[in-house]
């Protein structure tokens, strides 16, 4: 089957990383939201960390790979499994999510490395931190390519120094890219070729 990254980008070749882009949507359950699954929020910025596993009705799962409600990323058990066997990727990289009756049904995607600061090559902007928590969000850039795809910038630094599951350093309305190594992303598209990407290359 054809590659859809390889119909939206040309020189995906030299691309040397891969921020997640799933688009099958996995809803959780109609009668919960997100302060179900999270400590009270700050009083000052309205940020709510996550404090909970979520819930998800088994029948919303089918797909390997997927875009969970509150806009985490998440994969089957099996597709799990097989990152952790494969890669420089452990169990701490995940968060179950359950049924209301409690069988793991899909992983959260949580990955547990921070990768050093790309917001200069990528013109991202800090904003002043919550004088209350600290949390300090970053105003979003995309670079566009000619068929209206979005892209990034990496440096050699942090890509030598990346895992193969990585969150970005900067945080954009309340959480980070998840991004992925080179051969994870190989792996993954020669499974599930029609999965979407966000490619990073050098500038
Ligand atoms: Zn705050």
């Amino acid at each position: 089957m054809k590659v859809l990254m390889n119909t939206l980008y040309d020189k995906l070749d030299e691309a040397k990383a891969f921020a997640l882009s799933f688009t099958n949507f996995v809803y959780t359950y109609d009668d919960t939201c997100y302060f179900d699954f999270a400590e009270a929020p700050c009083p000052v910025c309205d940020r709510a960390k996550q404090n909970r596993d979520y819930l998800v009705p088994k029948a919303n799962c089918k797909k390997p790979c997927g875009i969970l409600s509150y806009l985490e990323f998440g994969v089957s058990p099996g597709l799990r499994d097989e990152l952790i066997a494969r890669f420089d990727i452990t169990e701490d990289d995940f968060r179950p999510i359950r049924t209301k009756r409690g069988e793991i049904v899909y992983y959260q995607i949580t990955p547990q490395h921070a990768m050093l600061p790309i917001s200069k090559v990528n013109h991202w902007m800090p904003y002043r931190p919550c004088p209350k928590c600290g949390y300090q969000g970053y105003s979003h850039h995309d670079f566009e390519n000619d068929k209206g795809e979005f892209y990034h910038y990496i440096t050699q630094e942090a890509l030598d120094e990346m895992h193969d599951l990585n969150v970005t350093f900067e945080w954009f309305h309340d959480a980070p890219l998840v991004v992925i190594s080179r051969r994870v992303y190989d792996f993954l598209v020669e499974k599930y070729p029609r999965t979407h990407y966000v490619p990073f290359f050098l500038p």
